[in-house]
């Protein structure tokens, strides 16, 4: 384990989750030198998963927000200095970060943590009826405007997308989706459950418009114009770019995020990174990765931490996801690689279900619908890529929590639901 100093200094860019979190380890891993948090928003670290969720539905305005990533007094105790600031350039060889307000910060060790930002549809920039939706101010600007419209047009069909539609419709507005490809998500779901959200959404009230590819979005006096059709508001949730400038301008290797090794190195001495910004290699095949999720940003993080204080960790996940769409609760295992061969699904009462594809025998991917309990239940089958008896897969009368252990010790025929 490498010694580090009272007199180190960490420096992390990007007081999201991930930075926060990291903050954090570095303190439970045993750093006691000076952490420094650079975080250019004005609030103090937060999670996002509420901005298009509990934020914008809450009755309350005053108590729509609770998604701080640590109680206010933990970065006193733990004795990390948060700093609101923008870091302009980071100087590798002289290990010194300039920030905007004009001063510069010393480092010896620096982890980036500089999330992403909102996809820009080209010549649609924000303005009062038309949103993007990354941070808690647009969040609370969408809050504010939603208020008083009544209908609404959403530009991609993600989760993003969908969620704001979620909101929309629980708040009562006329919700339309355009969505450029034919189906909804077809990268990260199966056909079939693609088609179920769907179904989901219209008996909701959503309206679909399918392979619109060609978007004109205008702004007027009291809406906007989307194609031909007048509506209240616009958000336009299209996706998401990794923050790796900094990275870049300083000389580290940048490929769709800033690269780093399995334990979280980028191409520069002691500089790391981690969560939404960081593209990691993944699988058997070291597949070049960058997740956006919170789990994502949460364990990098901490690998990153770890890593950094010399308790040599690999970053080794087993991705998972959830949203929520109306009473789905929607869990996700595995990555949704289009590798699957074969699907299975055990359905229960009331739509909860859980649909899991194999591939060559092996759970790669499970999607749950608030049956995040059964999720679990088979979760170390997907971590450690064991061999599956589909038939006992598919078999109701054994309980998922059953079949780790069943699975180590028996095989039966081979008689799954094909779906
Ligand atoms: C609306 C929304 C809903 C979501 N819902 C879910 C969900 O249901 N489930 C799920 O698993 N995931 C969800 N996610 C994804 C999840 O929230 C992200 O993956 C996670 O926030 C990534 O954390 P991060 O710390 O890597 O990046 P971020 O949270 O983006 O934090 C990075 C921070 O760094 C700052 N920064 C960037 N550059 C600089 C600089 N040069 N100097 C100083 N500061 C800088 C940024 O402004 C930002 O504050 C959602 C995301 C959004 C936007």
């Amino acid at each position: 384990m490498r010694v580090m100093t009272m007199t180190q200094t960490v420096l992390i860019i990007g007081a999201g989750q991930a930075g926060a979190r990291a903050a954090q380890a570095l303190r439970t891993y045993g750093f006691e030198g000076r952490i420094v948090l650079v975080g250019d928003e004005r609030h103090a670290p937060y999670e996002r998963p509420p901005l298009s969720k509990d934020v914008l539905i809450a009755q309350d305005d005053g108590d729509c927000f609770k998604g701080w990533v640590h109680a206010a007094g933990l970065y006193d105790d733990a004795r990390i200095e948060w700093l609101n600031d923008r870091v302009l350039r980071l100087d590798t060889q002289s290990h010194v970060a300039t920030l905007e307000e004009g001063g510069e910060l010393r480092y010896d060790h620096c982890l980036l943590t500089t999330g992403g930002r909102a996809r820009r549809l080209l010549d649609v920039p924000e303005g009062p009826h038309t949103f993007y939706l990354r941070t808690l101010d647009d969040a609370m600007r969408l809050r504010a405007r939603l208020a008083t419209a009544q209908s609404a047009a959403v530009i991609g069909g993600g989760f993003l997308g969908l969620e704001f539609a979620v909101s929309a419709r629980t708040r009562g507005l006329a919700v339309s989706v355009f969505e450029s490809a034919s189906t909804l998500l077809s990268r990260a779901l199966p056909p079939l459950f693609s088609e179920r959200l769907r179904i989901k959404h219209e008996a909701q009230g959503v309206r679909f418009a399918f392979d619109a590819k060609q978007m004109r979005v205008r702004e007027h006096a009291t809406g906007v114009q989307v194609l031909t059709e007048n509506f209240d508001l616009c958000v336009v949730a299209i996706g998401q770019e990794p923050n790796d400038g900094i990275a870049r301008a300083a000389g580290i290797a940048t490929n769709n995020g800033i690269i780093v090794d399995r334990h979280c190195r980028t191409s520069a001495p002691d500089v790391y990174a981690a969560g939404d910004c960081a593209n990691f290699p993944y699988g058997a095949n070291d597949r070049a990765t960058r997740l956006e999720s919170w789990q994502n940003a949460q364990e990098q993080a901490i690998v990153a931490a770890r890593n950094i204080v010399g308790d040599t960790t690999a970053y080794a996940p087993t991705p998972w996801f959830w949203t929520d769409q109306y009473d789905w609760n929607i869990q996700m295992l595995g990555m949704p690689d289009g590798a699957v061969d074969r699907w299975i699904e055990r359905a229960g009462a009331d739509g909860k279900t859980v649909l899991m594809g194999l591939r060559n025998g092996v759970i790669v991917h499970v999607l749950a619908i608030n049956q995040g309990g059964e999720l679990r239940a088979i979760r170390r089958l997907v971590e450690e890529a064991v061999t599956v008896d589909a038939g006992m897969l598919a078999d109701p009368t054994i309980k998922l929590r059953q079949l780790d252990k069943l699975t180590r010790s028996t095989h039966s025929g081979d008689q799954g639901v094909l779906v």
